[in-house]
């Protein structure tokens, strides 16, 4: 049987799950919340009974998420984990600094069931969803990894930009995004929360229903329906058009601006045209551009422009008063884009991610 995975139930399922399961009292189910909080495993719980401690141990674990490995850019600080799940699969994680503080990009899913031909996260396929404790315990995890260096420091944003397609997995993500803003948790404020998604259509309306103030990221990466599709899949489903319409109404729904992504592929997206085009399609929306020149993936036949083309997209974006920028690379000696560091780790096992399972 699976163990319980104490950081992913809410108060009231912990509550229930000491009372009931346990037999013990509900002070018990505070006390194991405040030391969640703080990241202990059970062993560390030390204001319970040696024989509770056991007892948790057979049925459950505190955080299901174990740093296997990791590795720090000598560029730029941004650190990348290598995280082991209870069943063995892996997955990976960025801690970046930045002046507003550091920021944690995690993982939905075990591989993707996207399919968009730049990325390496979806190259085996989906795996499988995470489960909300296994997203929260990345940031459980990676907090107690950094306060090892420095106590002060903890995660203060999240980004949803890591494996796996967030809305695709949504009620576990949902529960997560709960979970890490209770204020008896990790209280981490929503806004300094971004989701990025492809563009399932249909729960980006649902999810700007759920009352979550999170930033929306849209990985656009085309101008059009043509370019679109032949590097997403998703595009076949939900034309541009409806993809723009849910964006607008999340906008209209949280009052926050949309952040588009665009990778700049060479010979595919990059023209100053795909910039004219792009500004006309996003005109009168309240969003921001994320250009983001393609991290080169070995296993696929895509590059990004160079330096001049970049630099021209912006302008010409700008000039079209689309509010952009190029994002700044990180981690480029730690293998920093999202799948290539798992992959990397499969490979040298030689284990396919399907082996896996
Ligand atoms: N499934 C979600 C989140 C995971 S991907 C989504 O599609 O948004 C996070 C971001 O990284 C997405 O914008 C994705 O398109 C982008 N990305 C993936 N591979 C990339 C690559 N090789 N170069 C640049 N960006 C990439």
């Amino acid at each position: 049987m699976d163990k319980i995975q104490l950081l992913g139930l809410t108060g009231e399922e912990l509550t229930r799950f000491v009372v009931e399961d346990l037999g013990e009292s509900k002070f018990r189910a505070g006390q194991i919340a405040q030391w969640l909080a703080r990241g202990a495993d059970i062993d560390g719980m030390t204001n319970l009974s040696a024989a509770l401690r056991a007892k948790l141990n057979e049925i459950a674990v505190a955080n299901p998420v174990r740093i296997l490995e990791s590795y720090k850019s000598k560029i730029d600080e941004t650190e990348k984990f290598l995280y082991a799940l209870p069943d063995g699969n892996l997955i990976e994680g960025v801690l970046m600094r930045y002046h507003h503080g550091d920021t944690l990009c995690v993982s939905t899913q075990v591989g993707c069931a996207m399919g968009c031909a730049f990325c390496a996260s979806t190259l085996e396929g989906r795996v499988r969803n995470l489960t909300a404790g296994e997203i929260l315990g990345q940031v459980a995890a990676a907090n107690r990894h950094i306060q090892t260096q420095d106590s002060e420091r903890r995660v203060h944003n999240i980004v949803l930009m890591g494996s796996g397609e967030p809305l695709d997995n949504y009620d576990n993500v949902v529960k997560f995004l709960r979970l890490v803003n209770a204020p008896e948790g990790m209280n981490i404020s929503l806004r300094n929360i971004s989701l990025s998604t492809c563009g399932l259509v249909r729960r980006m309306y649902d999810f700007a229903k759920e009352g979550l103030p999170v930033t929306l990221s849209l990985s656009l990466h085309a101008p059009n329906d043509e370019i679109r599709q032949k590097i997403m899949p998703v595009a076949h489903a939900y034309p541009y058009s409806e993809v723009l319409a849910a964006c607008k109404y999340y906008v209209e729904q949280t009052g926050r601006r949309v952040i588009f992504e665009y990778a700049l592929i060479k010979d595919l997206n990059s023209d100053v045209r795909h910039a004219e085009e792009l500004a006309r399609r996003l005109r009168g929306l309240r969003c921001h551009v994320n250009l983001i020149p393609l991290n080169d993936v070995k296993e696929r036949n895509l590059a990004a422009p160079d330096k001049k083309t970049v630099e021209a997209f912006l302008k010409r974006l700008e000039l079209k008063h689309i509010s952009a920028t190029v994002r700044r690379e990180m981690g480029a000696d730690i293998e920093g884009a999202c799948g290539q560091l798992r992959r990397r780790i499969l490979r040298e096992q030689g284990t396919g991610d399907r082996e896996q399972e």
